[in-house]
């Protein structure tokens, strides 16, 4: 069985990364979304509401699993038997970062591949922090991401009020991936 583990922060899920799973999961036996909990970044959603929210959006999938992991991705690779990485791709800048993260893993372990997928047309400007952007002053947020989580993030969001995302940083690189 080829599993294939699609990681990143989802923070939260867009169109583009459900695209991309939608996608990888026609091509692998079988497709785990790997929520990565990041001790640095203060998000919007928590770990668990992040995977409460994809899971809602790939239910009716019978070959994707969502999980949250910490701690280096080959870990989690080996853990639950997966031998393919599969990203998305939007832009030139998202290649470097990719580029070396891919390099990274591989040279932990041989047997990973990483697989890109090239983002959909419809959503190449599409990402989780400008759909907080939009959210956070009040823009639609309907068409950028499924409509099944658009109330959690307008409640989310509402319910911060004053306090807005507090350490929450809008940009920022991390070692996320490696
Ligand atoms: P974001 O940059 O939106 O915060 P993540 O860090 O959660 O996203 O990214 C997880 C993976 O999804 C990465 O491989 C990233 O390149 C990919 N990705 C994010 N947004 C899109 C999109 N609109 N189209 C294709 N791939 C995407």
């Amino acid at each position: 069985m080829k599993r294939a583990v699609y990681p990143g922060s989802f923070d939260p899920i867009t169109n583009g990364h459900l695209d991309i799973i939608e996608r990888a999961a026609k091509v692998f036996d079988e497709v785990i979304v790997a929520v990565l909990v990041n001790p640095d970044k203060k998000g919007l959603f928590d770990i668990n509401e992040r995977v409460m929210l994809i899971k809602k959006c790939v239910s009716k999938f019978n070959n994707i699993r969502v999980e949250g992991f910490s701690g280096l991705l080959i870990n989690f690779m080996k853990q639950t038997e997966s031998s393919v990485i599969v990203k998305g791709l939007r832009a030139v800048s998202d290649f470097e970062y990719e580029f070396q993260m891919a390099l990274m893993n591989n040279k932990l372990d041989p047997n990973i591949e990483t697989v890109f997928m090239m983002t959909n047309a419809k959503y190449s400007y599409l990402s989780s922090s400008s759909v907080k952007q939009v959210a956070q002053f009040g823009g639609c947020i309907k068409d950028l991401v499924p409509n099944d989580i658009i109330d959690d993030i307008t409640k989310k969001i509402n319910n911060m009020g004053e306090k807005g995302y507090g350490s929450y940083k809008i940009t920022g690189v991390s070692p996320r991936d490696i």
